[in-house]
């Protein structure tokens, strides 16, 4: 299958792997923004180990009855449909899950609080309880129990698209910092010229060449192949990130107090740089994946 480049991660999910009704459902208002989907996998009790996720979806008659809850969910108070990930078997671990899309106006379907960050507030993010939401069994997608491979292959589309926004807010950053630096002066003269903001300057822009490098190989291969690669995307997801951390955390520094106030584009570039090695797959969960191809 061609790449889809279709826009975020549940409209590629959906892409890959709805059956023709549920595209022809959803994917025409998604595109054009019309409705608003979100992924709900993390529960209280499960993050990084998706195998251990709790919320089930039973067999009812022609229904789904799912049970459960989930949390940190994005678009969780403003999407109008979750693609949820559930246990159809509870017993096979990673084996038993599915992913069965849920309308929020389902009988039963709840929305939690909001809940408050520490930075990326144009994003909702909270919690949805499920307590005996009936869908019809057309609402499963793909095939039943084979939902971690889809889930897999929706964090691939996760795990470059992160990476790519991480390098795209450090470039942003590297450029907020050398306007700032070329206008505020110390000791008679523009803080560019100290020479440690040029060697640090020289890093960030020596950082971001080879960043680049290795995000267009990824998406050059994803062209060609029509996939994503794993392993590459971990390793993109995994360094890019820590890269953006270095980065962004060196402009505040070199916008002195001014980089701490959130009138300043690299302060609020920071908070919201903090969550891009937290989520769609933690640092350490990515060189798990990483370390296990040695
Ligand atoms: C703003 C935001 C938005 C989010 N949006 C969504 C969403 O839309 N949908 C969704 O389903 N989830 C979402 N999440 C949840 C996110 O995916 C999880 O927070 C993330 O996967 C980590 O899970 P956890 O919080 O349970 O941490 P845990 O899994 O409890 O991890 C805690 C710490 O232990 C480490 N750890 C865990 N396992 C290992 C291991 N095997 N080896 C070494 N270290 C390990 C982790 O790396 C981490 O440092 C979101 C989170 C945030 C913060």
């Amino acid at each position: 299958m061609a790449p889809a480049l279709i826009g975020d991660g549940t409209s590629e999910i959906l892409y890959r792997n709805g059956n023709e009704e549920q595209r022809r459902t959803w994917l025409p208002r998604m595109v054009k923004g019309e409705i608003r989907f979100g992924l709900a996998i993390t529960e209280p009790d499960s993050g990084s180990d998706v195998s251990s996720i709790r919320t089930t979806a039973v067999r009812d008659g022609n229904e789904w009855v799912i049970s459960g809850s989930k949390t940190y969910i994005s678009n969780a108070a403003s999407a109008d449909a979750f693609m949820v990930g559930v246990k159809t078997n509870p017993q096979l671990g990673a084996k038993g899950i599915s992913v069965i899309i849920v309308e929020a106006d389902r009988p039963g379907f709840r929305r939690g609080k909001r809940l408050k960050k520490m930075g990326s507030d144009a994003a909702d993010t909270g919690e949805i309880f499920f307590d005996d939401v009936r869908v019809p069994l057309s609402a499963l997608m793909g095939t039943e129990n084979e939902g971690m491979k889809i889930l897999l292959g929706g964090v691939n589309m996760d795990r470059i698209t992160w990476p790519l926004i991480a390098h795209a807010a450090s470039t942003r950053a590297f450029h907020e910092t050398i306007d700032f630096v070329k206008n505020r002066k110390a000791f008679g003269q523009p803080i560019l010229e100290f020479q440690n903001t040029r060697f640090r300057l020289a890093e960030i822009k020596t950082e971001l060449a080879v960043g680049r490098a290795f995000l267009d190989e990824v998406i050059r291969d994803y062209i060609a192949n029509g996939h994503l690669d794993q392993l590459k995307c971990a390793m993109a997801k995994m360094w890019l990130p820590e890269m953006e951390a270095r980065i962004i955390d060196q402009c505040v520094q070199l916008h002195g107090g001014a980089g701490y106030m959130d009138e300043y584009t690299v302060s609020r570039l920071y908070t919201a740089a903090r969550l891009h090695r937290i989520f769609a797959g933690t640092a350490e969960i990515m060189r798990v994946i990483v370390g296990r191809t040695i």
